[in-house]
This record gives structure tokens, C-alpha cells and sequence, in this order.
């Protein structure tokens, strides 16, 4: 397949290595234990769709999305894979639960309620999970509670629990203690459950972190999606398995000169040239989601100095607060502000760069613009390319 019309910018993902990180995976994870792949998020940035295919190959148990519209985009694109949906759902959610085949989460009695006038109108069935909250203060309904919803459940022909789960807070600590303790509480539920001879099948608790650090919390199934695409939940946590990344953003030089020693770069005149500075521009920015990493709230002391650390170093016109740019040749760091729709990079002491050059460009693959084209590999070519043009998405609209 010819990409080379496809523009000058583009994301290329490699199944093959999300085939063999999955590989990787299933060492520290051995049969009977299922797997779940979390493929919510446009499978973190990769293409749900494309995704989800690729580990219905390789035998994945259980397919997990936030929402049950997720859900629905992949069934519509013929997914056959149980879909858990984590996230918790709406009345009016009901019928494409049940249209679509997808496992609902019950995170309270209100929940099941909705389930029970659905089925009664529509009838069919429905497989559900109960989520028990434990400690991530998000969803889920409280111990004490679990056994009576699990009764209400019990109750409503046409539905099947068929799963009970919990959600780590802190898995990717170095510090397991409150991991700990949320194993704890799930696990005093599930043996007031076997004292009582309520027999749920899956029983799911473990995350990426788990899975690396908490073995003994892998239960009946793991749900992965961080190590699926390659990257580590911290990076302080110990690498136990080697895994690859399948995701890249690419960009063409479109343009090469050559600046004088102190001529400044870009808005703001935030860089001056050092030295005589061979700068390539890429046609990549802001809005395609380049250094828009979110501002958080710093975790610790630590974290805080860093922050300041790396503001200074930027007020005083330091290019290393970004990962380096990769090209054939080399690295090349981004210089002066990123602009609207490109960034300068000082590629001085690279070889065999011209325009038309392909380069690697450093971006967070959840916050860059979803209309940039994706390029998909397998076993070792193109395998399709996926765009998603705004015209598109506007013609869509008007044919409705
Ligand atoms: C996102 C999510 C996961 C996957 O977490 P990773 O750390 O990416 O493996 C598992 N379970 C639930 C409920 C999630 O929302």
C-alpha cells in the first residue's frame, strides 16, 4: 500500500508489536487466568476498532471500554468478543446494552432496576458484572452492600452475573500498602460470598501494575491496557518483561535553514541560537496535540521541585524540557515554542537531513488530534490506513 500521499504527517501503529507485547504479557499471566484487554479510549490512542481485532486473534477473553457507545463502535465493526463495559451506564444506555450484546457494570441498585424494565419490554438476556468499591472512591457499590445487591441481581430473569470486580488506586506504587488493603476488603467480599454458596465465575481485580507486582491478585482474569501498548504503569517499577512500543507520530521536514549565531526562534523569542543553527521545520503543533501534556497537581515534594526545576530551565531557553525528535541520523530537540501548526527543530549536528526527511515526533498518543491519518502495520507492511477527515465527519452529519 503507497502512503506517500497521505500527507506530511501521520501515526503509524505496529500490530505486530502489540501481538507480541500481548505474548509478553501472557508469561506472568499462564492459563486458566483470563485476560481483558482494555481497548476503552480508542485503545489508549491506537484505534479501538483495529485493536480489538487483532487480540480477538490471539485469543483475548474479554475486550473492556469505558462506555457503552465504545462498545457499540465495535460491535457495528463486526467485534465478536465479550465487551465488559467499566464505566457506569444510563436509563437510556438500556437498549443498546441489550441490542448490542454488551456486559454491563452495576455499580448500584438503581442499575439493575433499569436492566429489569429493559429485559421486561425487550426481552434477551444480559451478562453483568458487580464492581465493588474497595477504595478508588470512584464507582462501585460498598462491601456491606455487595450481598444484597448480588440477591436483587439474582432475582431478574434474563440476568446474569456472570463477573465481580474492584479497581487498584495504586497499583503502580512502589509502596503496595493500600493496594494491600484494597485486595483485603475485595477478598473478605468474595469469602462472605463462598460462605454463603454464591458461586460467581470470574472474579477480576488485577490491572497492568498488578500484573507486574501482585501476582497473587490475578484472581480469575487480568485486565491490561498499559502493558498491552508497550509501556510501563512507572517507571520505577521493575521491567520484568521486555515490551515494545507500537505507536509513533511521524512528520516530514518541510522546510531547512540555517541561522546565525544569536538569532532567536519562534513566538515569544523564548531561544537564541548558540552557535550557527541548522533548524528543520516540522509541520506538527499545538493543535495537533504537540506539548499539550496535561498540568497536574504535583504528587509529592519531589515532584513539585522537578516542576520548578524544569521551568527554570526553560525560562532560561534550555531545549531539554522535551524528548528528543528522532530522525535516521540522530536527535534533534525541539527549539523555541511550538506554534499552531509547526515547531522548529536544531538538527546542527545531523547528518543526511532534507526536506522530505521522515521523523519521529515525541507526543502523548491519547491528546493528539484524532483526524490525524493512521497508518497500521502488520507482519511487517501496510496493512490499512485509517482517515478520519473533519469533511467526513461533517458529511456524516449532514446525511443525517
Ligand atoms: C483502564 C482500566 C484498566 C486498565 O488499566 P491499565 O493500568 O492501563 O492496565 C483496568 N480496569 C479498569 C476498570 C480500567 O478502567
Amino acid at each position: 500500500m503507497d502512503i506517500s500521499n497521505l500527507g506530511a504527517r501521520w501515526v503509524e501503529v505496529d500490530l505486530d508489536v502489540i501481538k507480541y507485547n500481548f505474548e509478553q504479557i501472557r508469561e506472568l499471566v499462564p492459563r486458566p487466568v483470563k485476560m481483558l484487554g482494555v481497548v476503552k479510549a480508542d485503545a489508549y490512542g491506537h484505534g479501538a476498532v483495529e485493536v480489538a481485532r487483532v487480540l480477538e486473534k490471539l485469543g483475548i477473553d474479554m475486550l473492556g471500554v469505558t462506555t457503552v457507545e465504545e462498545g457499540k463502535e465495535l460491535r457495528e465493526a463486526g467485534v465478536t468478543a465479550p465487551i465488559l463495559v467499566f464505566g457506569p451506564f444510563l436509563k437510556e444506555d438500556v437498549n443498546t446494552i441489550i441490542d448490542y450484546c454488551l456486559t454491563a457494570t452495576i455499580g448500584n441498585r438503581e442499575s439493575v432496576r433499569w436492566l429489569q424494565d429493559g429485559l421486561a419490554q425487550r426481552g434477551g438476556t444480559v451478562k453483568v458484572h458487580l464492581k465493588v468499591e474497595t477504595g478508588m472512591g470512584r464507582t462501585g457499590v460498598w462491601p456491606r452492600k455487595a450481598l444484597q445487591v448480588i440477591s436483587e441481581i439474582s432475582a431478574v430473569s434474563g440476568l446474569y452475573l456472570e463477573g465481580i470486580y474492584s479497581h487498584l488506586a495504586t497499583a503502580m506504587w512502589k509502596n503496595k500498602r493500600y493496594a494491600q488493603e484494597q485486595y483485603a476488603i475485595f477478598k473478605n467480599v468474595l469469602d462472605n460470598l463462598a460462605r454463603e454458596n454464591i458461586n460467581i465465575p470470574i472474579k477480576h481485580l488485577a490491572n497492568s501494575a498488578a500484573v507486574l507486582d501482585l501476582p497473587h491478585m490475578q484472581l480469575d482474569m487480568v485486565r491490561v491496557g498499559t502493558l498491552l501498548y508497550g509501556q510501563y504503569p512507572a517507571p520505577e517499577l521493575e521491567k520484568k518483561i521486555k515490551l515494545k512500543d507500537p505507536w509513533s507520530l511521524k512528520a516530514k521536514v518541510i522546510y531547512l535553514r540555517t541561522l546565525p549565531a544569536g538569532h532567536s526562534v519562534g513566538y515569544g523569542r523564548t531561544y537564541k541560537a548558540k552557535r550557527e543553527t541548522k533548524v528543520a521545520v516540522l509541520p506538527l503543533g499545538f493543535v495537533d496535540g504537540l506539548q499539550t501534556e496535561p498540568v497536574q497537581k504535583p504528587a509529592n515534594i519531589l515532584d513539585l521541585l522537578k516542576g520548578i526545576a524544569k521551568l527554570v530551565l526553560h525560562y532560561l531557553g534550555h531545549p531539554l524540557v522535551s524528548q528528543p525528535v528522532i530522525f535516521p541520523g540522530g536527535r534533534g530537540l525541539i527549539i523555541g515554542k511550538v506554534g499552531m501548526q509547526l515547531s522548529m527543530v536544531d538538527v546542527t549536528t545531523l547528518k543526511g537531513i532534507e526536506v522530505g526527511t521522515v521523523a519521529t515526533v515525541p507526543a502523548r498518543r491519547t491528546a493528539i488530534r484524532p483526524t490525524l491519518p493512521v497508518v497500521y502495520r502488520e507482519e511487517g507492511r501496510v496493512k490499512s490506513v485509517k482517515v478520519t477527515s473533519a469533511a467526513i465527519w461533517e458529511k456524516e452529519i449532514a446525511v443525517k
